[in-house]
């Protein structure tokens, strides 16, 4: 067996090519090693901090407010669903993977009415139905769209639909979690009631807390809606106008090291910056890849830079599972696919990565190609 190399983050952990948890800088987890309670000074200034810096990433200081909430991405969303559409409302939900489906779940089960515009998983948004739904069914009071689906890395056209949504007289729930801090939205251009995002994605941060970015307007129309209690967001963004506090232990740990995420961000040059790198990382490991004879599943127009697509190679000689455990093993940890139109797995360039690890990732697949026999080649 041929020597290789195996990789590690900083602080020596393998590296993370999925669409979360992700890798973090070192600087990142040592902010983490304080204690805070909820009521000290230092921490409750540093979280209205944090919250004002996520609203400045939109442009939306005049006009909007962030609201966080602790959990996993998947409980602001479900958060966002409950509180903005009221229990007499009805949403439309464009969906074209796992976490739009996962929307019209969280529907079921706070008993919101909806309907489903569905496109394959390959296939963007279709803005043209959206427009032809929205103008034949008056009932529809908002409209709920995943902006980069992380089942494929696909983008889907998110100016384009606010513009319709806009237009209609509607209010637009967007899931960003896998776009927010890399690809811009900006509060002046686009529409939006709500916006949801976590601490762990593309802001680098550790994981463990969600927020929602939400039109004031909008919210403070949303009293009473949510069928939860811990996962209200009127509540919990009226309570922190109140008293600056979250209404239930805060993941403070989270935050320290969601502020040092934050300067990071802003040292790279923000959204522009880290779209910047993130690209780059995209780049190089498509090249990369196609080169060993891969086939993405998404052409390039469609890519988000987030997480690549990849179809399992047709060569019988190639077991994921071993290809899997043997590029864990050598420190890269990559993600089985999440999809129904294609036998695929993905690997993510988000996080604590550069181009320098795209590169070693793809020698890193190459090798093991190696091993099972194929030549190093995954026809
Ligand atoms: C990661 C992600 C979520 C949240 O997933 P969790 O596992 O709950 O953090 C939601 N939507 C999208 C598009 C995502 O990429």
């Amino acid at each position: 067996m041929s020597k290789f190399n195996t990789a590690a983050s900083e602080t020596g952990d393998p590296l993370l090519f999925t669409p979360g948890p992700l890798t973090t800088s070192a600087s990142v987890k040592q902010a983490m090693l304080h204690d805070y309670g909820s009521r000290d000074n230092y921490f409750i200034d540093l979280n209205a901090k944090v919250l004002k810096r996520l609203v400045a990433i939109v442009g939306g200081e005049a006009s909007h407010v962030a609201v966080p909430l602790q959990g996993s991405g998947t409980f602001v969303v479900e958060a966002m669903m409950g509180c903005f559409v009221p229990p007499k409302g009805k949403v439309l939900l464009c969906v074209n993977g796992a976490y739009g489906k996962r929307i019209a779940k969280i529907c079921d089960y706070y008993g919101r009415s909806y309907d489903v515009q569905e496109s394959a998983e390959d296939q963007p948004i279709d803005t043209a139905v959206l427009e032809k739904t929205l103008a034949a069914d008056e009932e529809i009071t908002h409209v709920a769209v995943v902006h980069t689906e992380t089942t494929s890395g696909i983008e889907n056209p998110l100016v384009e639909i606010a513009s319709i949504v806009e237009e209609h007289g509607r209010g637009l729930l967007i899931d960003s979690m896998s776009a927010f801090g890399a690809m811009p939205v900006d509060a002046k251009e686009i529409r939006f009631d709500a916006l949801c995002a976590s601490s762990n994605k593309c802001l680098e941060g550790a994981p463990g807390m969600g927020f929602c970015i939400a039109r004031q307007e909008a919210i403070e129309k949303t009293e009473g809606n949510s069928p939860s209690l811990s996962l209200d967001l009127y509540d919990q963004w009226r309570a922190m106008e109140r008293n600056k506090q979250w209404r239930f232990t805060p993941p403070t740990h989270v935050l320290l090291a969601f502020d040092q995420a934050l300067n990071e961000f802003e040292e790279e040059g923000g959204v522009a910056g880290r779209g910047k790198r993130y690209q780059e990382n995209c780049k190089t490991l498509v090249d990369g890849m196609r080169a060993l004879g891969f086939q993405t599943l998404l052409p390039d127009s469609l890519q988000a830079p987030n997480i690549v697509t990849f179809h399992m190679p047709s060569n019988p000689l190639f077991d994921f599972e071993v290809f899997y455990e043997k590029l864990r093993l050598l420190g890269y940890v990559i993600y089985p696919g999440k999809l129904t139109v294609a036998d695929s797995f993905r690997m993510g360039c988000i996080g604590r990565l550069d181009q320098t690890h795209m590169r070693d990732a793809v020698a890193a697949v190459a090798h093991v190609l190696g091993e099972l026999g194929m030549q190093g080649r995954a026809e």
